[in-house]
């Protein structure tokens, strides 16, 4: 096998000038996936029989002579808080162990209909809540770059499968940091979209006014080729905005020069580990070199942002895991009574680190003290959205560490909730704003751990943030 990852665009000509067929791909993924899988558990469920049937599907098109369709051959992997019509799809809890969705999520639909290839669904913080993967009911992902660290979270699994080449590319969600963060931990590009940029439609929800579905890759022009197939409005999602798809890649070859790009001091402050911060610094002064002016920002209500996410994305939280109570779908434990029956289901069903944060949550939106947090924690989102607003009006893009730390160890964050949640503390922020935003990998800690380098943009100019990304990366970025 050639050396350098399979992508889009290499799958693209291999198919092309008929090197290998899509079966013949497919088959070789899910052999990759069958060796590699069992140290890396990125994958919960494979779906060999979807995916050949997929493969065989887009193999006989192109026999036809019909032309081939975006994604052709294309091997996928899904987060497993996505549906998926036949296939398992439990977030990663008890409370969804054998749950079998009856419709696929649009971005799904979307995926197969330009000819990816979906090989399985990965493993993930349980219900996306999490930064390091740990909180999974199926045990943890290992990051393919060192194993006895964790991938990140929640999207852990899909970081992973794509690091390791297990997948050309995966879906994951972004509510708090889940795309960027695992993105910079595995060294491969993440992108969360702006809200209502990408349609919902099948994501199981955790944070309504925070949840985004975006991809990984291992190049940014696979970013915006994933990211055009599922960007758009959708009827069955009313949060999916009607604002026009523009050619992403045709913005991918914009030059860089001119732009000018922020960078907020509370990035750079208290917290961040020396050597990330040294990187990040080589990441801009090569983005610099490319013509690009660097200019000093404020943004004050930085400080604020995990405070208010933490409030908001459990209080959201806590109303939407209502649903699992043992009477529609997955697990249902018995009990004397109807009470008692969902006492012991939710009690069996989710894992501790949900539980915390439907009790915070709920805490959060009780009576009394609504207007002390949740409403408090509203208004403070309005600061922190309009710290980006008014960095946008003078700066054309926002330039950041993707985290304060490189992958951390398994097991070394997890006695402290608190200090889990601190190192959202550079994701957060774009969430709260709904603001689109990019993790791209900006080198290697002296002992080879990725790096990840944010640009952030304003609403729906995912456009540009590839395109800065995409420089970077042309720019070698990835060995700064
Ligand atoms: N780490 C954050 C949390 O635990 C982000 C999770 C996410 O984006 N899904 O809430």
């Amino acid at each position: 096998m050639s050396t350098a990852p399979w992508t889009i665009a290499s799958v693209r000509a291999a198919l092309a000038q008929k090197r290998i067929s899509a079966r013949e791909l497919t088959t070789e993924f899910l052999g990759r996936i069958k060796r590699r899988n069992p140290e890396l558990n990125a994958y919960l469920t494979l779906s060999p029989e979807r995916a050949q049937t997929q493969a065989a599907r887009v193999d006989a098109a192109f026999s036809r002579g019909e032309p081939l369709p975006p994604l052709a051959g294309v091997p996928v992997a899904i987060k497993d808080v996505i549906s998926t019509r036949g296939l398992r799809t439990t977030c990663a809890s008890k409370i969804l162990e054998s749950y079998v969705p009856p419709y696929d999520a649009t971005a799904v639909e979307r995926l197969e209909a330009a000819g990816a290839v979906i090989l399985g669904k990965t493993n993930c913080d349980e219900f996306a809540m999490g930064g390091s993967n740990e909180n999974s009911a199926y045990g943890p992902v290992r990051n393919p770059v060192a194993t006895d660290r964790v991938p990140g979270g929640s999207s852990g699994g899909s970081a992973a499968a794509v690091a390791a080449e297990l997948a050309v590319a995966a879906l994951g969600t972004d509510t708090g940091g889940s795309i960027r963060q695992p993105g910079a931990f595995c060294g491969v590009p993440a992108l969360m979209p702006t809200y209502g940029r990408v349609s919902r439609y099948g994501l199981v929800a955790f944070a309504s006014s925070l949840d985004k579905i975006g991809p990984f890759t291992t190049c940014v022009s696979d970013t915006a080729a994933i990211l055009a197939t599922i960007a758009g409005h959708d009827h069955a999602d009313s949060t999916s905005a009607a604002v026009p798809v523009p050619d992403y890649a045709a913005e991918l070859e914009k030059p860089v020069q001119g732009l000018r790009i922020g960078v907020p001091e509370e990035y750079f402050g208290q917290g961040l580990d020396p050597e990330v911060g040294a990187k990040i610094e080589a990441g801009i002064a090569l983005l610099e070199g490319l013509g690009c002016r660097r200019v000093p920002l404020k943004m004050p209500h930085t400080n604020y942002a995990i405070a208010t996410y933490y409030v908001l994305a459990t209080a959201e939280a806590s109303s939407n895991l209502a649903r699992y109570d043992g009477v529609r779908y997955g697990l249902r434990a018995q009990g004397a009574t109807l009470v008692e029956m969902y006492r012991h289901t939710r009690d069996r069903g989710f894992g501790p680190e949900v539980k915390r944060r439907i009790m915070l949550g709920t805490y959060a939106l009780s009576a009394g003290y609504y207007d002390a947090y949740y409403l408090r924690a509203q208004k403070v989102r309005a600061l922190i959205a309009r710290d980006f607003t008014s960095a946008f009006e003078t700066v054309d893009a926002i330039v950041t560490p993707t985290t304060p730390t490189p992958a951390f160890r398994l097991g070394e964050k997890t006695a402290d909730p608190l200090e889990m949640y601190l190192a959202d503390i550079f994701t957060v922020t774009g969430s709260l704003a709904g603001v689109p935003g990019i993790s791209v990998p900006c080198g290697k800690t002296q002992t080879g751990l990725p790096v990840g380098m944010q640009i952030l943009g304003p609403h729906f100019s995912e456009g540009r943030v590839l395109q800065i990304g995409h420089a970077f990366e042309k720019a070698g970025g990835s060995s700064v």
